[in-house]
């Protein structure tokens, strides 16, 4: 099954109904599990019990239990012997692209693709583009 299918057929949030039979280590809060659409095949996820959509509303426990399994989940890696990680921290979200339930994905030696969020080649910025980003970040601080 296709993910985009996959995702087109829930009927409840699976990181709060599925999780409970796929843990691989948990905390209070939160668990580490396998993704079940891997970008690569030990491509694992941390997801926090409660279901919470945005980074800013996780709890402080929640955020250290998190950390904890990150770390529990790059150790892992290291003894299957990979080099590289990489972690993203992944809000919910009303695209339809993703769960709907915050989650960290840490993925050993992923090749983060050529293509920018809108599906185009990945290109270096101009000069003036890196001067409006830099004004749009400096005018919120
Ligand atoms: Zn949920």
């Amino acid at each position: 099954m296709l993910y985009k299918d996959f995702l087109k057929n829930l009927d409840k949030c699976p990181f709060c109904d599925g999780g409970n039979n796929r843990h691989l280590l948990k905390t209070e809060t939160a668990y580490l599990t396998y993704a079940l659409a891997p970008y690569h095949k030990h491509h694992l996820l941390i997801v926090p019990f409660r279901h919470e959509e945005i980074i800013l509303g996780l709890t402080d426990k929640e955020v250290l239990d998190m950390d904890f399994l990150q770390e529990e989940a790059l150790k892992i890696f290291k003894k299957l012997g990979y080099k590289n990680m990489s972690v993203l921290e992944r809000e919910g979200d009303n695209t339809s692209k993703s769960i709907p339930h915050l989650h960290n994905h840490v993925i050993p030696e992923v090749r983060i693709g050529d293509l920018d969020h809108n599906g185009n080649e990945r290109r270096v910025m101009s000069e003036s583009e890196i001067k409006d980003v830099v004004d749009e970040i400096f005018s919120v601080l």
